[in-house]
Parts: C-alpha cells; structure tokens; sequence
C-alpha cells in the first residue's frame, strides 16, 4: 500500500493522479484531513482514510499496513514540526517501508524562509531509523499565477528581486518526481534537489507574459521599501506585502535559482517550460 498525506491539496492530488496511471487503485491510499474532500479520489478506487496531523491518533489508521509513505509537508509555517513528527512517529509504528518527504532546497544549511521547518523535520526522519527519501522541491510555477494575472492586465511587473533568478518547475513535474520515487527502486537514503530546468529573472517572467499575452510588458525593479510602498498603494493586504518581500528576498539571495538536473532526471523528460505555464494560465483565464 502506498499512502499520500495531503492528497487533496495541489501536490497530492497530482500525486495520486500519477500513481492511478502506475499501480492498480486498491495499492493506493490518501490520507486527508477532510475524507468529504476526497470523494472523487474514493470513486476512483483509491482508499480514503482521515488523517489530521494535529490529532494524532487519526493517524495509527492512516497509516496502518502501509508499505510506502508520502509525506506531503504541512501548510502552517511553526506548527509543521510537531505536525511532521506525528506523522513519522505513526509510520514507524507501523513499520512502513520507504517515507519520502516533501522538503525544500537545500534544507539544511540554506537561509531560506522556509528552510527551518524542513531542516528539523528532515533531522528527526533521520533519528527515526526509517528508510528514507528527501524530495527537496523548488518553487511552483503555480506561485506566480496571479503575477501573470497582474502583468497581463498592467503590463508591469512590479518587484525587488534584483537580478536573482527562479528554477521554479510545474507542481505537476514534481508531483511526477514523487510518484516515481514511489514506485521505483534506489531512492533510500537519497536527497533529490529538484527544480526546473532553466533559471530565469523576473525580467525573463515579464518578457515571458508579454509575449504569450500579446503586449507590451516590462519587469520594475524597487529596493525593498519601495516594493512595499508600491504593493500597499495597490492595496494588498499587509500580510501579503510581508510574505511577497520576503519572496523576492530569497530570489535576491539566489536560494533559488539551482539548476540541478535532479528533477529531469527522475522524471525522464525537461521540466514544464516557465512559458508553457503562462501560457496555460492565460488559456484557463480565456
Ligand atoms: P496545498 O496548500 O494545495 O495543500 C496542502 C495539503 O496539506 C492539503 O491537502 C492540506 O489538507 C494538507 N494539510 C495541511 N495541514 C494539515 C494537517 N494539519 N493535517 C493534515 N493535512 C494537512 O499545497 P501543495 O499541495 O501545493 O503543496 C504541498 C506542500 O508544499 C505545502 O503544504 C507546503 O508545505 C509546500 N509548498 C511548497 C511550495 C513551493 O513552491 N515549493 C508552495 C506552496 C507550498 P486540506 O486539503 O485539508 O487543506
């Protein structure tokens, strides 16, 4: 039995999806925190159990006769930790065979925003003896869908990510990523950075949304304040502005722009082209 957590978020459902088309359903099993949400996945054949990382006792029958383990990391950046940790404490009660984790790059020694939470949950996966595989995914394409949005309309692209650059590869690419892990040999012990094939600049995003859209764009670069004072005029909301400067920041630094060919390799084909995203995104938005 192979059990992905979080599978009706984006990531897990792809998931689930790219194992229907390798394994018979009745070898599949999402473990969500909402089973109503996974009626679709139940139709499917594939085997619907609740498993609420804060309640750790949903978390014994979630996992129960599980050979493999999915763990799709956690949304809430502070409490992913505890919440991980019951999770890997419930797999090796139940003696799974294989848990691959969802982690970012270079968990452990980079200064990315996100970093910490995976560094220590990739630690105590280590100090729980199971057989392991770190899955340390770079950023969605999906992370920019309402950037194209904004610069299809305004035609500017607004940000302070200076020359830094993005390997960001579609969630689909990693979800492939995942779901061959989980069916194929020699991944134990292994730590995959993945990312998309190519780097790019916000100045290549605004180029790129300028030519699938049809008009003129071009990328603002701001010093930090400025960023800020550009994104409140607009009116987003506080918490956002926070999180989009920090965003940017981490672009600056360059924690995100590797290149490692980890991902094309696991997955046998080139990761989904940044313009082939925008292109999507434009189609869906009609
Ligand atoms: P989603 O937000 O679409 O899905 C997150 C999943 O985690 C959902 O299924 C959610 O359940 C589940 N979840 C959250 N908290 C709990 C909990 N306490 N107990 C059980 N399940 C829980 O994110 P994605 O699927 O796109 O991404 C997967 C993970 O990757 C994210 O959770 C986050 O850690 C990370 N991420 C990575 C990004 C990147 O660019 N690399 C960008 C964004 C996130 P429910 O469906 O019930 O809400």
């Amino acid at each position: 039995m192979i059990v992905v957590t979080g599978a009706t978020g984006g990531l897990g459902r792809l998931v689930v999806q790219d194992l229907l088309a390798k394994v018979p359903a009745s070898q599949i099993r999402g473990a969500v925190r909402t089973p109503e949400n996974a009626k679709d996945l139940a139709d499917l054949g594939v085997d619907v159990r609740k498993a609420d990382y804060d309640q750790p006792e949903t978390l014994a029958q979630a996992l129960e006769s599980a050979d493999k383990v999915l763990l799709i990391s956690a949304s809430e950046p502070g409490k992913r930790v505890p919440q991980h940790q019951a999770v890997v404490d419930a797999a090796a009660k139940a003696n799974v065979r294989h848990l691959a984790y969802t982690s970012a790059p270079r968990a452990d020694t980079s200064k990315l925003f996100v970093a910490p939470d995976h560094k220590a949950t990739e630690e105590l996966i280590r100090a729980s003896g199971l057989p392991f595989t770190f899955l340390r995914n770079g950023w969605y394409h999906e992370n920019y869908a309402q950037v194209v949005a904004n610069v299809t309309a305004t035609g500017v692209l607004h940000g302070s990510a200076h020359r830094g650059k993005v390997a960001s590869a579609a969630r689909a690419d990693y979800a492939a990523a995942a779901a061959e892990v989980l069916t194929t040999e020699g991944h134990h012990g292994k730590t995959y950075e993945l990312s998309g094939d190519a780097a790019w600049t916000y100045e290549d995003l605004a180029e790129a949304i300028g030519r699938e859209a049809g008009r003129q764009t071009r990328y603002e670069d701001h010093s930090r304040e400025d960023h800020a004072k550009v994104l409140a005029d607009a009116g987003v909301p506080e918490a956002v502005v926070g999180y989009l400067l920090t965003a940017d920041q981490a672009v600056a630094d360059h924690l995100l722009g590797d290149t490692s060919g980890d991902l094309r390799a696991l997955i046998g084909r080139p990761t989904t082209p940044l313009a082939a995203y925008v292109k999507e995104v434009l189609a869906t938005r009609g």
